[in-house]
């Protein structure tokens, strides 16, 4: 049985007293949730505040990024040390944004993933094609791809440690969500791809979110799929009230 993840992606929004207050409203709401686990990913100035008000309740923080290196001349960057002393505890890698803005490398996330496992994070790593790979009919060889040089070099114990999320990039931040079926059917290539590498073991227990204008009222038909393990939220992460209805998706 693989415990859901529901994960909100704050991107460059909230300063530190708005990370609180939401933190503040959070937890009353979503902050003893059994069903599911509960990340917020705040921007790293407001980690720290997040993940002290986060304190005494389910909720873990995420950072956004992560360098690889333990320390050194990279402005601007910070270090999987540094996050764990602010009270992190996942961080999200390879977000496209991030792939897109900054040039981000499969072999660039494989490098921040060994780093993230080292210092005792939970990576959520981010991977999916982009409209024209889909129309291309480019999908499974994207994710083949990335899923290759992203996780490459980890033995099956620490791949158990990472959750991905699947997120087409043409259904970020767009209001176009896959549908159930297309997100149902990456999933199914992604723990192909983990079964091969990693084992039959690491595949059945590999919880894989959906990411792409997740929101309230399209959680439930997600959720409802068993290959769908969580979602990762960006938009509709940033209202607390439409984040917690989201946590609390519709179950039978
Ligand atoms: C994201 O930022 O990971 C994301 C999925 O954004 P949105 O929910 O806004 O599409």
């Amino acid at each position: 049985m693989r415990r859901p993840v529901i994960a909100g992606n704050w991107k460059m929004y909230k300063t530190i007293a708005e990370a609180v207050a939401y933190v503040d409203k959070l937890k009353p709401v979503a902050g003893r949730a059994r069903h599911c686990e509960v990340v917020i990913a705040p921007p790293f100035t407001a980690l720290a505040a997040a993940a002290q008000s986060a304190r005494g309740s389910e909720i873990k923080v995420a950072a956004q990024d992560v360098h690889w290196d333990k320390e050194g001349a990279h402005t601007g960057d910070v270090s999987a040390a540094m996050l764990v002393e602010a009270g992190a505890t996942h961080v999200i890698i390879g977000h496209s944004e991030r792939r897109r803005d900054h040039g981000e490398t499969d072999e660039q996330v494989n490098r921040k993933l060994k780093a993230a496992l080292a210092s005792g994070l939970v990576p959520i790593v981010c991977v999916g094609e982009t409209l024209g790979e889909r129309e291309a009919g480019n999908t499974r060889q994207v994710l083949e791809r990335q899923f290759a040089g992203g996780f490459c070099g980890l033995t099956p114990a620490e791949f158990s440690r990472i959750l991905i999320a699947y997120e087409p990039v043409w259904a970020i931040g767009t209001g176009r969500t896959a549908t159930p079926e297309m997100a149902v059917e990456s999933h199914r290539i992604i723990r192909e791809l983990a079964r091969r590498e990693f084992g039959e073991g690491a595949a059945i227990s590999l919880r894989i979110l959906y990411g792409g204008s997740v929101k309230p009222d399209n959680i439930g038909g997600l959720m409802a799929q068993e290959e769908i393990d969580g979602a990762l939220v960006g938009g509709a992460s940033l209202d607390v009230g439409s984040f917690a209805d989201i946590v609390n998706y519709p179950r039978s």
